[in-house]
């Protein structure tokens, strides 16, 4: 038995999702005459009320996209200094956009809308670059998956209105966010201009997200998802994957929830741990003591066929997901209980 925590991508789709692929009506998505690539982006726009979607094949080609038309090259974006879009997405912010990025110092991910405020460039001052807009990622990634407080948002969302950004959101892990909150993809719809969505995520999809805003915004989207080679043939066999995951898969993250707190609780009894970040959804960071040898800790899981991620000084990440079972979990509970 095979126990695979780095991250929740890893998931394989289950029969009943490869059943509902294989049955899907498929057509040629790029003369968008596909029937299930039309219902899923009908279907994620409808639950965020947002005016059109679209259907990508990463999350970081439709964050990528969003940048693109929120901006013009010489400009300058505001995101937390954890953000996805600054340090996992290949330098794509200024490779695609030519734009830049200031970096907020924030909290887990977060930030306030005091930050932004004092993060804008005066637009008077033609010296700096012009600030366009501010990009918000809900869960955090590397802020260990914690949620943004939603009254915060609202005030960046006023803050963005007076100063005519664009607000965005990189809402790869947003489902474990609502999940673990109580909200609703209405309310997050209201505010911003564009969303992106992970389906292959928490949500157990093979491949794809979706990229959500107004008709206007998202015609733009369409042009820049052609040039970034993002155009799919029949991929409806792909989309029936997310609309079977948004059907099935979104109130289950609670279990993810559930069995992340459960492993931050022994965790935290362990002898050999230093610190763990607060666990509100599926990511658990913690910090081994220094004498504990990283990679001798990792090799004991690995023995027990445990994989984690190390990411390097002594931090190292578990992510919980669909695929991990309550076999797994008390087995790996056991072996954390009984390791050194
Ligand atoms: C995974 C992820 C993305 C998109 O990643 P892809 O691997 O390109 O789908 C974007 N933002 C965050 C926060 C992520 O965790």
């Amino acid at each position: 038995m095979k126990i695979n925590l780095i991250s929740d991508t890893v998931t394989k789709p289950s029969k009943q999702m490869l059943e509902a692929m294989m049955n899907a009506e498929v057509g040629d998505d790029v003369f968008k005459d596909d029937a299930t690539v039309n219902e899923l982006e009908a279907k994620v726009a409808d639950m965020f009320g947002m005016e059109a979607a679209l259907f990508f094949p990463s999350g970081t080609m439709a964050n990528q996209t969003a940048i693109k038309v929120h901006t013009q090259p010489g400009e300058q974006l505001i995101t937390d200094k954890d953000a996805h879009i600054f340090n996992y997405e290949g330098g794509g912010v200024s490779f695609n956009s030519g734009v830049s990025c200031k970096l907020i110092d924030g909290n887990n991910g977060s930030f306030t809308a005091e930050d932004v405020i004092d993060a804008i460039n005066p637009p008077e001052f033609y010296h700096s670059p012009l600030t366009s807009l501010v990009s918000l990622e809900n869960t955090a990634n590397r802020g260990g998956g914690a949620c943004w407080d939603f009254k915060e948002i609202l005030e960046i969302r006023k803050v963005c209105n007076e100063n005519s950004l664009g607000l965005h959101l990189d809402g790869a892990r947003l489902w474990n966010a609502l999940v673990a909150k109580g909200e609703t993809p209405a309310q997050y719809g209201k505010v911003f201009d564009s969303i992106s969505v992970c389906l292959s995520k928490g949500l157990g999809a093979p491949v794809g997200s979706v990229l959500m805003g107004s008709k206007d915004f998202m015609g733009k989207a369409l042009r820049v998802r052609k040039v970034l080679g993002g155009g799919m043939r029949q991929a409806g066999y792909l989309a029936a994957a997310g609309i079977y995951a948004l059907d099935n898969n979104i109130s289950r993250l609670k279990e993810d929830h559930k069995r992340a707190k459960e492993l931050a609780e022994v965790l935290s009894k362990a002898p050999y741990i230093k610190a763990i970040d607060p666990v509100e959804t599926n990511i658990v960071i913690f910090y081994l003591k220094e004498g504990i040898d990283c990679i001798k800790f990792m090799d004991t899981l690995h023995e027990n066929d445990i994989s984690i991620i190390n990411m390097g000084q002594g931090k190292l990440r578990m992510v919980t997901h669909i695929d991990y079972t309550q076999t797994m979990h008390e087995k790996v509970l056991e072996v954390l209980t009984n390791s050194k």
